[in-house]
């Protein structure tokens, strides 16, 4: 069996309608990222991070998985365990696409952290207005999203996977975020063979086996349908 270990960035969710981490103007949403992606940023201004997340959470609602993301889930269905996707992706596009299998290492918008209890309940509205935590009743909750400074959710969990993968493959993401930007060379150096689907190739360390360029939603189904046929 060929296991296989996708990694998805924003540039997956783009064609749904949801704006990339860094676009032309270097900037997230006209935010500078350490206005609103670090520790330090909440510390000092907590409204402003506090905001920007609520408007993410209320944006992505708005918007539908698109064919990149249904492919992947057309692929565990046609593949089962043998696949694991890993998102960058604070969105829920992949689950609603239909993906099982799903690691997010930087968190969600669709979930808060208490950081008085450390809870991580299910988050559907805004946390402006410091809603109590619903296990330990302190107003103290915040994004479940990994700002730089953090550590990645379920590391361990995915360079296992990474380093037992036969294909790795990287959609939509640029390479400049650490640690996901070392797993491809990570999975070439204990043999995997590495494909990456961007609209550009990325600033790769190792040089993917197979890179190809163009929009998600085009690169992807077609990958999809050469996987699931070389299987048959
Ligand atoms: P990034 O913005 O740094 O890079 C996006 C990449 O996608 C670029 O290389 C770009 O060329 C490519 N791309 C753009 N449109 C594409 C398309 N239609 N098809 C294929 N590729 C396309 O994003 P990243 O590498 O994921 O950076 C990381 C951080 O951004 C993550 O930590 C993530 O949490 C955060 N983020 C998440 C979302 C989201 O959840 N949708 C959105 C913005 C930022």
């Amino acid at each position: 069996m060929t296991r296989i270990v996708v990694l998805t960035g924003a540039g997956i969710s783009a064609e749904s309608g949801v704006p990339t981490f860094r676009g032309a103007d270097g900037l997230w949403e006209g935010h500078r990222i350490e206005d609103v992606a670090t520790p330090e940023a909440y510390e000092r201004n907590p409204d402003t991070v506090l905001a920007f997340y609520d408007a993410r959470r209320r944006a992505v609602e708005a918007v539908a998985p698109n064919a990149a993301h249904r492919a992947l889930a057309r692929l565990e269905e046609a593949i089962g365990g043998d696949l694991l996707v890993v998102t960058q992706n604070v969105d829920d596009l992949h689950e609603r696409a239909g993906t099982r299998d799903l690691v997010h290492m930087h968190g969600e918008l669709r979930r808060a952290l208490c950081t008085g209890c450390g809870a991580r309940p299910g988050w559907e509205g805004d946390l402006i207005h410091r809603p109590p935590c619903p296990e330990c009743g302190e107003r103290m909750l915040r994004p479940d999203v990994v700002w730089f400074g953090e550590m990645p959710y379920d590391l361990d969990c995915i360079e296992n996977a990474v380093v037992a993968c036969d294909v790795f493959a990287s959609i939509g993401t640029s390479g400049s975020v650490y640690p996901a930007a070392g797993f491809a060379a990570l999975a070439a150096a204990f043999g995997a063979r590495t494909v990456e689907l961007n609209l550009e190739p990325s600033d790769a360390l190792v040089p993917f086996d197979d890179a190809r360029a163009g929009p998600a939603t085009e690169l992807v189904p077609a990958w999809v349908e050469e996987l699931i046929a070389a299987r048959t």
